[in-house]
């Protein structure tokens, strides 16, 4: 991390929740359903599909985590209803896995039931690495009750990856590949840009080789490039894979992928529990934390 990153990390606790709400405006939908559902039909517009994530994590309350539970169902009955093209991610933590695995399994299984009725999907985000093994077995058991209806998300940062995708791929699981977002140590995690990069296209032709489908979530151009190559290499078809990208991010870049004819889903977060994710995004891009930076230090 740069100077002016670390300095971003540190620096951001401390900047005003209603300031950091101004600038991360462009990474969320807005506090309700039908700000998401406005935000999804817009991108459905512009060719685009969407993921719909729920804000929220490391829930401690059950009552919080049963409405969660509840609210995402709310949306995979809203995105059908209003006849739009997005599934759901969402995040176990939020859920109540962190209060107990097996209260966590059963909102999962009430959201992914739901999303099976109505032919609709269910992707869950990897969090960090105290919830990696446990995300991984809860999505083994779910996927064996509802084998098209759920997937997983990988973190290429994680030096168990290869492993995780060996286990997971003979299954026929449906994968999303991304860097990882949250801070590890480098006992468990690649550090070097470089290093992580590899490590993500060695990860996307191995499930490739087991013919699963992937969801290539990066805005990074070298994993972007790199994965065009492999599938072109591949003479892989639009529906083997998808780019995906977070809202508010290389809106440009979206639009080529798009105009080059592959799938791209964008990942598009509501809700009032907008803080932690808002900070994650800003500290990824030190251009837009430092409007923060400034009016912390000269009161703009
Ligand atoms: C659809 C999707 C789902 C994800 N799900 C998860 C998950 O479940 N678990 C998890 O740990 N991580 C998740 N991530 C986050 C991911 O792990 C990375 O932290 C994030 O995508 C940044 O990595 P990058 O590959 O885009 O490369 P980077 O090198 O970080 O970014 C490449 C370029 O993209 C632009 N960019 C990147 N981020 C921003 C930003 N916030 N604002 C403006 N420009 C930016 C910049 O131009 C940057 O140079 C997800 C990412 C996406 C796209």
């Amino acid at each position: 991390m740069g100077f002016f990153n670390s300095l971003i990390s540190s620096v951001l606790p401390y900047a005003p929740k209603a300031m950091v709400r101004i600038v991360a405006n462009k990474y969320i939908a807005g506090e309700t359903l039908n700000d998401a559902m406005r935000m999804v039909a817009t991108l459905n517009a512009e060719g685009a599909m969407a993921t719909i994530d729920v804000l929220g994590e490391f829930v401690e309350r059950s009552d919080v985590a049963k409405q969660e539970t509840e609210t995402s169902v709310k949306v995979l009955e809203e995105i059908t209803r209003r006849k739009l093209d997005s599934n759901l991610s969402v995040k176990l933590t939020s859920l109540g896995l962190g209060i107990d695995t097996e209260f966590g399994y059963n909102n999962l299984r009430r959201v992914v039931a739901r999303a099976a009725e109505l032919g609709n999907f269910v992707r869950t985000d990897m969090e960090n690495s105290p919830y990696t093994d446990r995300t991984i077995e809860l999505q083994r058991r779910i996927r064996k009750e509802f084998p098209n209806n759920v997937g997983i998300v990988l973190q290429a940062y994680l030096r168990r990856t290869e492993d995780d995708i060996r286990l997971l791929a003979p299954e026929g699981t449906s994968f999303r590949l991304c860097k990882g977002i949250y801070v590890e140590p480098e006992a468990i995690a690649f550090k070097g840009r470089e290093e992580v990069q590899q490590n993500y296209l060695k990860c996307l032709e191995l499930i490739f080789d087991h013919g699963c489908y992937v969801g290539i979530a990066t805005h990074d151009d070298v994993l972007i490039d790199g994965a065009r190559k492999i599938i072109a290499r591949r003479g892989l078809k639009p529906d083997q894979y998808e780019f995906q990208m977070l809202l508010g991010v290389r809106e440009a870049k979206r639009r080529e992928l798009i105009a080059q004819g592959h799938r791209l889903r964008v990942y598009v977060p509501f809700g009032k529990d907008w803080y932690g994710y808002s900070v994650r995004r800003l500290k990824e891009n030190p251009a837009v934390a430092g409007h923060v930076f400034k009016a912390i230090f000269t009161g703009d």
